[in-house]
């Protein structure tokens, strides 16, 4: 559509003082008048309706308006302005006066879209978690469909306007004396309608693929842990970004380590005559072994803490201690030697004799030193007695 010849100032029928809002105010109630959706057909109608639409794209912009008071329509060609194609190009370029009117507008249309962010769960060894790793992930997700383009028509053929919303996205009905306008169910207000369907996306111009991603996984990593990858997620819509791949961490437990935090624990057994004498034992760390010496006298429950035997922090060097559980063992099959190596010892520790039917049973190893003594203590009062 070429520029047309009559007065821009006439055709919205405004003074050539008028302010912006004046013509803003004008051009509104001229479109709504000539508004297609409500001259179905009328050839007049349209004409008046594009008309109304060049006169407004000019007179709205300052500069194209001195230029046009100046020099008429020939100064405004000179900026290259052309007028509109059609309904679409109207509709996009004055989206403010048809959105506030008929509730849409910017909305209808190649909006760019985000693609959407994944979610991958992801199982890991107790000790590549804790070491790091890295793994190759096959994550299934939606891309840009290589055989058309992304734009889903076959390649060779081309998109044509909907048939049922003439390309504008949306289609009107009159209720009473309100105009109801909304998104056209045939092209779900795409505008274009695709007659011959891309066969390797069937026009969705997207298709799921299974991308293989390396993942370099940090050592420290936790149940419950997230990593994301920025960009890895779904391909956008219309140029819009794509989204992101999260990462959820599961670890698998440990037969032998707990963690707790960047801390380790490790239960070790050592037998009663062992803890009393002291020992050593070698134990495993997470890269390696190493040898721990159990003090004389150790109780059960008591720790020996190993700094920086455990878990590395994901940034930095530092690490977390490894915390060695003393577990005593007291056997419970003794044969005749034993037995009676013990009754000697028994006798050289008369305060460690059983006594029978005294109080509750102990219940951790703090308490049941603290009973025992407080046992023998009754015990020898009431023989006083
Ligand atoms: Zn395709
Ligand atoms: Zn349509």
């Amino acid at each position: 559509m070429a520029p047309n010849n009559h007065d821009y100032y006439r055709i919205l029928g405004v003074s050539r003082d008028a302010t912006p809002e004046e013509i803003k105010k004008k051009y509104r109630q001229v479109a709504m008048k000539y508004h297609p959706d409500r001259n179905p057909g009328d050839k007049e109608a349209e004409e008046r309706f594009k008309e109304a639409a060049e006169a407004y794209e000019v007179l709205r912009d300052p500069e194209k308006r001195r230029l046009y008071d100046r020099f008429g329509h020939e100064g405004v060609s000179s900026t290259g302005f052309t007028g509109f194609r059609d309904f679409t190009d109207i509709f996009h370029a004055f989206s403010d006066i048809f959105g506030d009117v008929f509730g849409f507008g910017g909305q209808a249309g190649f909006q760019p879209q985000a693609g959407n962010d994944l979610r991958y769960d992801l199982t890991l060894d107790f000790m590549d978690a804790a070491l790091g790793t890295e793994v190759t992930l096959e994550v299934p997700r939606v891309v840009h469909c290589s055989t058309c383009g992304g734009n889903g028509a076959k390649p060779g053929t081309q998109k044509v306007p909907c048939p049922q919303c003439g390309g504008r996205g949306v289609v009107s009905r009159t209720h009473g004396i309100f105009q109801i306008t909304t998104t056209c169910p045939r092209c779900q207000g795409l505008r274009e309608f695709i007659s011959e369907p891309c066969p390797a996306c069937r026009g969705e111009g997207r298709v799921k693929e299974k991308k293989k991603i390396k993942v370099k996984i940090p050592a420290g990593m936790d149940s419950g842990t997230h990593l994301v990858m920025t960009g890895e997620g779904n391909e956008g819509l219309f140029g819009g970004p794509p989204g992101d791949l999260y990462i959820i961490l599961q670890v698998r437990p440990h037969e032998l380590f707990r963690r707790e935090g960047y801390d380790l624990h490790l239960t070790v057994p050592v037998s009663f005559a062992q803890a009393a004498l002291g020992t050593r034992v070698t134990i495993p760390l997470l890269n390696g072994s190493r040898e721990v010496a159990v003090p004389p006298g150790t109780q059960p429950g008591e720790t020996i803490r190993l700094k920086g035997e455990g878990v590395p922090y994901p940034k930095g060097s530092r690490r977390g201690d490894l915390l060695v559980d003393v577990r005593v063992t007291i056997p419970r099959h003794l044969n005749p030697k034993q037995q009676e190596l013990l009754q000697e010892w028994v006798k050289e520790a008369p305060e460690d004799q059983p006594v029978i039917g005294v109080g509750p049973a102990p219940t951790s190893a703090a308490e049941d030193e603290g009973l025992l003594k407080k046992i023998w203590h009754t015990w020898k009062n009431f023989q006083q007695k």
